[in-house]
């Protein structure tokens, strides 16, 4: 009864879209967490379709996922368990992010020459080799390299978002510094779906496109159709109930909302453990039959509840809280909004009870007798 649409159709879309803003950049689908909640397998392997060269994940057992599954697309996991085994790493052809010396040592100590891309901070404050210590990383790299223990295969960082010209002028320096220590690394990278869309400069060899793959507008002043992009996923649930109710009906855990009239409540099975955030209890937007209504008083763990006045809602009737708004329906950002939160945040944390259903055009099916 309760149903994540994806649109796989625009995923592939989507890439496309921004592979032909991008290029000649190389572009990477960022499919971590589960593809932000779409499904890993099957949105790697419609942006592969869409012309996608990389896949980013975040860690090796993402990386692993999308290898179990028969993915051979190049991979790039790049946030690791202290404890992290690079020899998997080597074995499955998955490229590391690595972020502080110990760190190179680990993956120069793996049996096999690990694809290594050197990350380095340029002012985002997380991971990444701090500047004071490029000369010295870099030069641990190079001697590394020069022995065969492993390739130096990238250079990158991640971007604040608040002033990318200065970061972009540190990575820069960062390249530089690696020059001098003899590095040549194939791949220098820095943008995510944001800067890759509105800065030319952060594209470099390679863009890593997460929330654009899912058709989701990094921007405040652009939505998703501004960008000539297309909302992946639609979340709706099955009406479990529908009932008639008196004026002065209370609803929901400590009655926050009290019917004013004679009206019709009814039940969606959708609350807090599905990611339907209890901060967008009494604002949430939902679309049934055409008609857009808000969340009457609390979201629960597994439900919430609908007024609808005297609208005729049945049991079985779908409730659609986000899709495509070109469609009618609400968006991820009405979401964010009623939650004071960002669509980012909406999409990956739809839970696991929620059933991902797969849209889109069936591959063709080769004719009898046609060679495949
Ligand atoms: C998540 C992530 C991305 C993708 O970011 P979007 O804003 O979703 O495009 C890119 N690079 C890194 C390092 C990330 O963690």
């Amino acid at each position: 009864m309760r149903y994540a649409t994806i649109d796989l159709a625009a995923v592939t879309r989507n890439i496309e879209a921004m592979r032909a803003l991008v290029g000649p950049a190389s572009t990477m689908a960022v499919v971590k967490a589960n593809a932000y909640g779409h499904g890993a397998v099957p949105v790697a392997r419609a942006a592969l379709e869409g012309g996608a060269d990389w896949l980013g994940v975040v860690d090796l057992d993402e990386a692993l996922e999308l290898r179990a599954a028969g993915v051979e697309a190049p991979v790039f996991a790049w946030l690791h368990d202290p404890a992290a085994d690079f020899d998997v790493a080597v074995e499955h052809g998955i490229d590391v992010g690595v972020s502080y010396l110990d760190q190179l040592e680990r993956a120069a100590a793996a049996s096999g020459r690990p694809s290594v891309h050197l990350k380095v901070d340029t002012g985002l404050g997380r991971n990444g080799i701090a500047p004071a210590d490029w000369p010295a990383v870099f030069a641990a790299a190079r001697a590394h390299e020069s022995a065969g223990r492993l390739e130096i295969r990238g250079l990158w960082t991640h971007l604040a978002g608040a002033d990318d010209d200065a970061q972009l002028d540190r990575f820069d320096d960062a390249r530089a510094a690696a020059a001098a220590a003899g590095l040549e690394p194939e791949f220098v990278h820095v943008g995510a779906t944001g800067a890759a869309l509105r800065n030319p400069r952060a594209r470099l060899d390679l863009v890593r496109l997460g929330i654009g793959t899912y058709g989701i507008s990094p921007f405040d002043d652009t939505d998703a159709a501004g960008l000539a992009l297309t909302p992946v996923m639609t979340l709706s649930a099955t009406v479990v109930s529908s009932k008639r109710v008196a004026a002065g009906t209370g609803v929901s855990y400590g009655h926050d909302y009290v019917t004013d009239r004679e009206t019709t409540l009814v039940l969606v099975p959708l609350g807090y453990a599905d990611g339907i955030p209890r901060h967008a209890s009494s604002r949430g937007p939902v679309s049934i039959n055409g008609t857009t209504y808000r969340v009457a008083g609390r979201v629960a763990m597994d439900q919430f509840v609908l007024d609808v006045g005297d609208d005729v809602v049945s049991v079985g009737d779908r409730a659609i809280l986000f899709g495509d708004p070109s469609t009618g329906v609400p968006s991820v950002d009405d979401w964010a909004t009623a939650a004071g939160t960002i669509n980012y945040e909406i999409v990956t944390r739809i839970g696991n009870r929620v059933k991902r259903v797969y849209a889109g055009p069936t591959p063709p099916v080769p004719a009898r007798g046609e060679a495949s």
